[in-house]
């Protein structure tokens, strides 16, 4: 079992960086891993859990909700305008508010239930055209329009382009969160959590590390 390894990975790096363990998050990231997996790991403790998509976290975690007590789950994947009510039924935090429809969606929802998520905004810190994310010239004025709308804004959320120093993009989005008064981070990921510890996240986001490759392609 190498989560008790990456927590003390996450220990050494906050150490390091002279940063307090409490203020840093490990969220395992379960996407497409198979129950057993899944089961191993809240045996040995970890409560906080990342999912890619709505309907894959409907079928598995209102079952493990009843078995283990005080799970938190965060979703880092994409989400669709239509989704908004079962994600916020489901989901403790959403880390990919990137466009105006779907703040306002989250925010008539969140009317509704006098209740809210915490919310990130996705930032595509490397411009990637097929990627999700607003772009970094547009962050300031996107997180106003959802102040706007009363969504109260967490932090921000990125993942660095595939073949690019991770840094940079880390150094980037801490950057943008801090003009913005932002105290949230979340970046970071197996390959480079620590890097981003480093550089200020809150929210680290740690799939294969922990349970080991991921049998299919994550959608
Ligand atoms: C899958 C995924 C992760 C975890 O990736 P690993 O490399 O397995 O740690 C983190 N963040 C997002 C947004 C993901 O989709």
């Amino acid at each position: 079992m190498p989560l008790a390894d990456i927590q003390n990975r996450v220990k050494a790096a906050c150490q390091k960086a002279g940063r307090g363990l409490q203020d840093v998050e490990l969220i395992a990231v379960s996407k497409v891993q198979p129950n057993a997996r899944v089961e191993a790991v809240l045996d040995a403790g970890q409560r906080v859990f990342g999912e890619n998509r709505v309907q894959e976290a409907q079928g598995k975690w209102p079952e493990f909700k009843a078995r283990f007590a005080g799970v938190t789950l965060h979703l880092i994947g994409p989400l669709q305008s239509n989704k908004v009510k079962p994600a916020m039924s489901l989901f403790d935090a959403i880390h990919t508010l990137d466009r105006e429809k779907l703040a306002r969606r989250i925010a008539a929802e969140a009317q509704a239930r006098g209740a809210c998520p915490e919310l990130f905004v996705q930032v595509n810190t490397g411009e990637e055209p097929q990627k999700a994310g607003v772009l970094p010239a547009e962050v300031d004025d996107f997180i106003k329009t959802c102040q706007g709308f009363d969504l109260k804004i967490k932090g921000l959320m990125c993942i660095p382009p595939v073949g690019e120093e991770p840094s940079l993009h880390f150094a980037l989005l801490a950057k943008m969160a801090k003009r913005n008064g932002l105290s949230g981070l979340s970046m970071g990921m197996s390959r480079d959590f620590e890097s981003a510890i480093a550089l200020g996240a809150t929210h680290v986001r740690v799939g294969s590390a922990i349970f080991g490759e991921r049998v299919m392609a994550a959608g």
